[in-house]
Order: structure tokens, then C-alpha cells, then sequence
């Protein structure tokens, strides 16, 4: 095809198109008898200007000569603006039986809207209403501003509609008649009533919740919620109706300044559910600064004048909510697992708003699904926002559980290993103990006791033998000339000898249960059980023979030593202490040295 076929394509499909529509411009609407409600958008035509009253019939005659223009594509949506927007269509009643309806503007918030009726005879009927009006200025209490209008049959009869406000300029014009319209209120009324029900049964949930748990997270996000609740309280005109019918200046505060209570609640809520603090400081930083923003903002709102607030708190919600995404987006990045539903949620929302900010801005068409985008947006979010917060409780709590675990189990081990550790040392320090018992029961030269030891054993062995029968053998030697041994030898070869006198002496007492014992010196004890005093002089001068015998080896000497015994027999029943016994084992002794040395005597002999 060519290009210039082309382009006559386009304007004829263009024109197909438009055509009916401008047409449908001109012609007056129509009210037959079959009809219930009629949107007058597509009858509606429009004037933007600067200058705020224009003399009404003087428009109507404006209107007339076709200095009105058709709607945009959108809609009547257009923005905030400062001008004044003036609506013109003709209507004409073709239903014989309902002379009254009702003009109902559909945006609540619209500061000024000014209705004029033009009959054929050129009789003008003014009505003023919005919401910078007292709210009983409305034909019906209902939410938004409206109209009784009184259309004779078959008369066509025109609507001018001149409407000025700070909040964005909407002006959806519907009529109704009053039994289509008490349907329509009951409709939109069922819907907020779900909206709120929603809202209310999430506040209350979660501030049972949140009394319980005292986790703070509940109590940003009831704030959030009532903050939001609010909001929209106020945009769709109940608070207007409800809360302060008769103030509109409370009506111009309630939107900036529960929008900058939402938003901060919204950030607040944010922040501690993702515990920013710790995990993130730089983005609690910018989240601290976002909240002084609102609160600065919403105590201006008292000040500033709705069309300068409203927008900047309005465009606010964006960026807000956008750093809220991005943070939830790096959290659950970095394994926080609850900021899943909490991102989900927040995505829900921010398309809900946009869509509607998008409508305020005259950036979307009105219909069912921007008008009521932040609500189902918002109700959707907040019940998510509910779960997530049910369900970071529940993974917190499970990961202190787990910490707990961990910590528990760590401590058990570390118990079981310095337990082993303890019983280890306990062990080596029972042995050295032993050891050191040992070691002080000893004599270091020879190895054998030592005297205080054989005291100790000597008077334990007494108290056994004391209700037995037999007798106890007591040694008492004292090596010979031993002095002159060490004046020969030397001291060490001295000593080599005292070692084996000794070993001598256990050698030769090996079989009898004996307790050898340094006595001090040279001088040895031994005592052990035997039969009678015949027994223990034989075993004495075995014991004298054995070192008799065994000549000691000391270097290159080998020496030979002589040994003299007293024995005493220490008979059970004859109460004598160890001192009186060894005394006498030692006269015993001193007889032997007196007989020459190297003999045993007994301590009964001497007689
Ligand atoms: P006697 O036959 O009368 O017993 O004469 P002795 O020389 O054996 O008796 P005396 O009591 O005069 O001398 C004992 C000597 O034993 C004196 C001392 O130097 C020596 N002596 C004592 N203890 C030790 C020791 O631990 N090692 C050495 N090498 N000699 C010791
Ligand atoms: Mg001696
Ligand atoms: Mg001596």
C-alpha cells in the first residue's frame, strides 16, 4: 500500500470513530422511560478558565456558540489545577412519569460545585454544594455532593456545572433516579462497609495481638492501618459526613495530614519489621529521615493550603513506598526470609495506589478498578501484612528456639570436654598424690621406709597383732665400723653400701611379710610376724649372714661388711609402747656390738 493511502486510512478510521462520540456531544441527553441512571460523560462538554466567576448565562451562551469542548479520552479528570472548569450539557426528560432526579457529582472532595439549570422559558435555577459547604447543603446525606434536579417532561433543559477546588479536578456527573440512586448508595455502602469491616477486623486482631505479644511491629502496623483507614475516611467523604459535617476547614486538613500519619506509620512499620537498626544502618538512617519528612510535612498541612500539601504527600506515597520495596528487596536478598510476604504485600499496595495517584493526576481513566484501586490495593496489602507479620513472629521466634539449641548443645559439649578434662587432672593429680604419699613414706638412699613411716606402721601392726596369737620378730642392725667404711672408701662408696644392706635385708626377709626400715644413719629395722623367739633369731642371722656374704661392689673396690642384730620378740598381751620395744631390740643390739660385732643377739638372752 502506499503512503499516503496510508495515512487516509488512519484519519478514516479515526473520524469512524470519534464521529459518533463528538456527535453524541451535541445531542442532549436523553432520560426515556426505561432509564435508571445515565452518566453524562459522553454528553458532557467543557471550559477551562483562569478567572473564577463567569456570569452564568453568559456561559450558557458561550456553550451555545461552541466555545465548549468535548471531554478528554480519560475522562473528566484532570489534575490538580487552580482554574475553574465549567460542564455544559442539555438534558431531556422523555419519561412522563419522573420529573425528579438527582445530579450526583461522584468525587467527594470537590471544594465548590456550583449546578445551573436553564429552562426553555430561560428561568436559571442555582444549587451550590462541596465540601468547602456545610454538609446538609446536599440534597441527600450522602457522600458526595449532589442535586435534586427538576427536568419537565419532554423539555430540554440545560446543565451548566461550574466546579473549583485545591484537591484534583474529578467531576463525573450522573443522574439518577431517586430509586436508582437509593440502589447505587446501597451498593457503594455495602462495599465500604466490606472495606472497613476488613480494616476493622485487622485492627482488632492484631491489637489483641499485639497487647500479647508486646511486639512493636503490631503496633506500627495497627498505626499504619488506622492511619490508612483515615485516609480514605476522608477522600471518600464519610468523614465529611460523619466525623465533622459542619467544618469544612477539618475537612481540608484530614487528607494531607492522614496521609503524612500513614506514610510515617508505613515507614515506622517498615523499618522495625525489617529491623533496619541492625541489619541495615545506612537505609535506617534515610527511613529516620523519611519520618521526620512526614511529621514535618503533616504539621505544615495545618498551614499550607490544601493544593500545595495535598499533592506533595500525595506524590510522596511513591517514593516511600518504593524505598520500602527496595528495602524489603535487599533484606530478603540477604536471607530474611519474612520479607517475602511483607515485599508481596507492599507490591500489592503500591499498585493499588498507583493506579489511583495515577487517576488523581489525570494520568488513568475513571472506572471501577482506579476508582477503587487503594482500596482493594490496601485491603488486599493489609491482610498480607497481617500474615507477614504473623509469620515473621513465628520464624523469629523459631530462630531464637534454634540459637537457644545450638547454644544449649554448645554448653553441653563444652561441659562433657572440661568434665573430661577435670576427671583427667583429678586422675594424674590422685596419682601424683599417691606418688607424693609414697615418695614421703620412703627413705630417698635406700628406697626403703623411713623411720617416721615405720612409727606410723610399726604401732597400726601392734594394734592388729594385740588379739592374735604368735609373735612379732623386731630387728633392730646397725652395720659395723661403718664410719671407718666411709673413711676407706670414700662417702659415696658409703652409700653404695647403705643401698645394699638394704637390698640385702629384703632380699633375706623376702619370704616373711617383713617391714624393712632406715632407722637413721646405718642403722636398719625390720620387724615381721613369726612363731617364737627361736624362729626369729634363726631368721636374724640369716639376715646377718646374707650381708656377711655379699660383699659390696663400688666402683673399683669391693667391700665387705659385717652386720650386728639385737632382736626383741614382742609377745601380744604385754602392753608396751614402740619406744619401750625398740629400746630394748637396742640393748639387745648394744650387747651384740659389746660381743664383737657381726652377731645377733636377743633381747631374753642376757640372763
Ligand atoms: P660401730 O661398729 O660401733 O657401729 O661403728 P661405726 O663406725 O659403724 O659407728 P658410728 O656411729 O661411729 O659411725 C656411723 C657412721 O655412719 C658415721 C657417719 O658418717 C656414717 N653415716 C651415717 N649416715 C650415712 C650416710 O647416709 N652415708 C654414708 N656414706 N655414711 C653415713
Ligand atoms: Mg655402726
Ligand atoms: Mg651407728
Amino acid at each position: 500500500m502506499h503512503r499516503r493511502e496510508h495515512w487516509l486510512l488512519v484519519l478514516l478510521l479515526g473520524w469512524s470513530l470519534l464521529a459518533p462520540v463528538l456527535a453524541a456531544a451535541r445531542t442532549p441527553a436523553v432520560l426515556g422511560p426505561e432509564t435508571a441512571s445515565l452518566d453524562l460523560a459522553p454528553h458532557v462538554r467543557y471550559l477551562q478558565e483562569a478567572e473564577p466567576r463567569g456570569e452564568p448565562a453568559r456561559m450558557f451562551e458561550r456553550a451555545q456558540a461552541g466555545e465548549f469542548r468535548p471531554l478528554p479520552p480519560g475522562g473528566p479528570v484532570f489534575g490538580f489545577q487552580r482554574d475553574t472548569f465549567w460542564f455544559h450539557a442539555t438534558l431531556l426528560n422523555r419519561n412522563p412519569d419522573e420529573p425528579r432526579w438527582l445530579l450526583v457529582q461522584k468525587y467527594p472532595l470537590s471544594d465548590y460545585v456550583d449546578v445551573y439549570l436553564r429552562h426553555p422559558d430561560g428561568r436559571i435555577e442555582h444549587q451550590a454544594s462541596g465540601d468547602r459547604l456545610p454538609f446538609d447543603s446536599r440534597a441527600i446525606r450522602y457522600r458526595t455532593p449532589n442535586f435534586e434536579v427538576r427536568l419537565p417532561p419532554g423539555q430540554p433543559v440545560e446543565l451548566l456545572v461550574r466546579v473549583r477546588s485545591e484537591s484534583s479536578m474529578q467531576v463525573p456527573l450522573a443522574l439518577y433516579t431517586p430509586m436508582a440512586f437509593a440502589e447505587l448508595a446501597r451498593d457503594a455502602q455495602l462495599g465500604i462497609g466490606i472495606y472497613y469491616g476488613i480494616l476493622i477486623a485487622l485492627l482488632v486482631y492484631n491489637l489483641v495481638l499485639w497487647l500479647w505479644l508486646r511486639d512493636w511491629s503490631y503496633f506500627w502496623y495497627l498505626f499504619h492501618v488506622g492511619g490508612f483507614g483515615l485516609v480514605l475516611f476522608c477522600l471518600n467523604g464519610l468523614a465529611f459526613e460523619y466525623l465533622w459535617p459542619n467544618s469544612p476547614l477539618m475537612q481540608e486538613w484530614c487528607v494531607p495530614v492522614s496521609i503524612c500519619i500513614a506514610l510515617a506509620a508505613m515507614q515506622q512499620f517498615a523499618r522495625h519489621f525489617l529491623d533496619l537498626e541492625h541489619r541495615w544502618p545506612a537505609a535506617n538512617r534515610l527511613s529516620v529521615a523519611f519520618l521526620v519528612f512526614f511529621a514535618v510535612m503533616g504539621v505544615a498541612s495545618f498551614a499550607l493550603p490544601y493544593r500545595i500539601s495535598t499533592p506533595i504527600v500525595s506524590a510522596a506515597v511513591f517514593p516511600n513506598v518504593l524505598f520500602i520495596v527496595i528495602q524489603s528487596v535487599v533484606m530478603l536478598r540477604r536471607g530474611f526470609e519474612p520479607a517475602r510476604l511483607f515485599l508481596l504485600a507492599w507490591a500489592v499496595f503500591l499498585a493499588g495506589t498507583a493506579v489511583f495517584a495515577a487517576l488523581a493526576f489525570g494520568l488513568l481513566p475513571k472506572n471501577f478498578f482506579t476508582e477503587y484501586g487503594v482500596q482493594m490495593g490496601s485491603a488486599l496489602e493489609m491482610l498480607l501484612l497481617s500474615v507477614a507479620l504473623g509469620y515473621r513472629y513465628a520464624s523469629l521466634r523459631t530462630e531464637n528456639i534454634r540459637i537457644v539449641q545450638e547454644t544449649n548443645e554448645k554448653l553441653d559439649r563444652t561441659v562433657i570436654e572440661r568434665t573430661r578434662q577435670l576427671r583427667t587432672a583429678m586422675a594424674q593429680l590422685g596419682e601424683a598424690n599417691v606418688q607424693l604419699r609414697e615418695y614421703s613414706r620412703r627413705d630417698p638412699l635406700t628406697g626403703v621406709y623411713n623411720r617416721r613411716h615405720f612409727h606410723e606402721a610399726f604401732e597400726q601392726t601392734l594394734r592388729e597383732v594385740a588379739g592374735r596369737n604368735g609373735c612379732l620378730a623386731l630387728l633392730l642392725a646397725d652395720l659395723d665400723h661403718f664410719k671407718q667404711i666411709n673413711d676407706t672408701y670414700g662417702h659415696l662408696a658409703g652409700d653404695d653400701c647403705l643401698r645394699a644392706a638394704a637390698r640385702s635385708l629384703q632380699e633375706a626377709l623376702a619370704a616373711r611379710e617383713a617391714m624393712v626400715a632406715r632407722f637413721g644413719g646405718e642403722e636398719f629395722v625390720a620387724v615381721f610376724p613369726c612363731a617364737d623367739a627361736q624362729e626369729a633369731l634363726q631368721v636374724a642371722e640369716s639376715v646377718r649372714m646374707h650381708i656377711h656374704q655379699s660383699p659390696v661392689r663400688s666402683g673399683k673396690h669391693t667391700i665387705r661388711m659385717s652386720i650386728s642384730i639385737g632382736v626383741h620378740t614382742v609377745t601380744p598381751g604385754r602392753e608396751m609402747t614402740p619406744e619401750e620395744l625398740i629400746k630394748v631390740a637396742d640393748e639387745a643390739l648394744y650387747r651384740a656390738k659389746g660381743d664383737g660385732r657381726n652377731c645377733v643377739r636377743h633381747s631374753m638372752s642376757v640372763a
